[in-house]
């Protein structure tokens, strides 16, 4: 090869990588590029190769110029590798980017059953009074839960109680909370003010306001000469308290074993102007707890001196106050879960 067609291959490869479009290529083509100019038989490959064929003084001026286009073809190549490189990474980060400024994904809030505000509002009233809270054992024997409130074998009020009898044992679901009145007092030297909330249990036909399982708060005072004026103005503290300081009450005769006297208390229907509605059954009044004066039978099975200790009890209804409150007219709604009955309440509400 002469000098003259040496420097010719020269300057058509030194084209042809100019207008080879590395600065747009991708790795595919980059390496079509790459064998075309330095492949076994590449353009560059061919020209280095052939600086052999010429003399010693072409050799030593035109080898450093051959380099020169290696170097510049090297550079040009590792370059576009690298800015494909930093591009790929930077479509990965893109494509994995986290938005730190999106609103979080809240996870579900739970909240307190609407029963279980209203036992809270109830018990946490009377608790204000200065009264303890006392739970008992939801399996009884038939002394707490009858005998020792005055409810012998035998007696009436016994079969209107529809008991869950456990099967081959003497002992029943509690069907009042009123069997915790018998713990406290068997454990409790008087005085004492006591409010006991929990499950109760009656083999009920369901409906609409009878349910198998309901709540109730019960409530037990023992102090000197206490009687029913002390009632009176402990039960319109709470009902003022949960439905509004200008609740009337009404106070009429009822019977409960372990009371005596004992009374039915009313209130004045707030659903309507006392005319009468569906809700106050067209009476104008809302029945909304039993009560009394506890029945010294009571305080003698409980070993307390009847003579020196008076005291009284009630018992309030929680499904009841729950569903008035709410004008839930279902109690069942209070028992099937179902979200969107249940999201309505907010525990702030009462
Ligand atoms: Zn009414």
């Amino acid at each position: 090869m002469t000098r003259a067609d040496w420097e010719k291959s020269y300057v058509s490869a030194e084209s042809a990588l100019r207008d080879a479009g590395v600065e747009n290529a991708d790795l595919l083509k980059l390496e079509e590029v790459r064998v075309r100019f330095m492949g076994r038989k590449g353009a560059l490959t061919e020209l280095l190769k052939s600086l052999k064929d010429l003399s010693i003084e072409d050799k030593r001026e035109l080898g450093p110029k051959a380099q020169g286009l290696k170097a510049s073809f090297d550079a040009l190549i590792d370059a576009r590798k690298a800015a494909l490189e930093d591009a790929g990474d930077a479509a990965a980060l893109e494509k994995d980017a986290i938005d730190l400024t999106l609103p979080a994904i809240r996870p579900p809030k739970g909240r307190l059953h609407p029963l279980t505000t209203t036992l809270h509002e109830i018990a946490r009233t009377f608790q204000l009074m200065g009264y303890s809270w006392a739970e008992g054992p939801f399996v009884e024997d038939e002394r707490h839960n009858f005998s020792a409130l005055n409810i012998p074998e035998g007696h009436p009020a016994r079969d209107s109680h529809d008991t869950f009898y456990l099967q081959g044992l003497p002992l029943l679901l509690r069907t009042h909370t009123s069997t915790v009145q018998i713990h406290t007092m068997e454990s409790i030297r008087p005085p004492l003010r006591v409010v006991c909330p929990g499950r109760a249990f009656r083999h009920e036909q369901i409906d609409a306001t009878h349910s198998a399982i309901f709540h109730q708060v019960e409530g037990l005072v023992v102090d000197e000469n206490i009687g029913l004026a002390d009632l009176k103005g402990h039960l319109q503290t709470l009902l003022q308290k949960l439905l509004g300081a200008s609740t009337k009450t009404r106070f009429r005769p009822s019977y409960f074993p372990f009371t005596e006297p004992s009374t039915e208390v009313d209130v004045k229907c707030f659903f309507c102007p006392g005319t009468g509605c569906a809700a106050c059954k067209h009476t104008g009044w809302i029945e909304i707890l039993g009560a009394g004066v506890v029945n010294p039978a009571v305080f003698k099975a409980a070993g307390y001196d009847e003579q020196k200790w008076s005291g009284f009890a009630f018992g309030v209804g929680v499904e009841r106050v729950a569903m008035l409150l709410h004008g839930v007219p279902d109690i069942r709604a209070f028992y099937t879960n179902d979200l969107k009955f249940l999201k309505q309440f907010d525990e702030n509400l009462l």
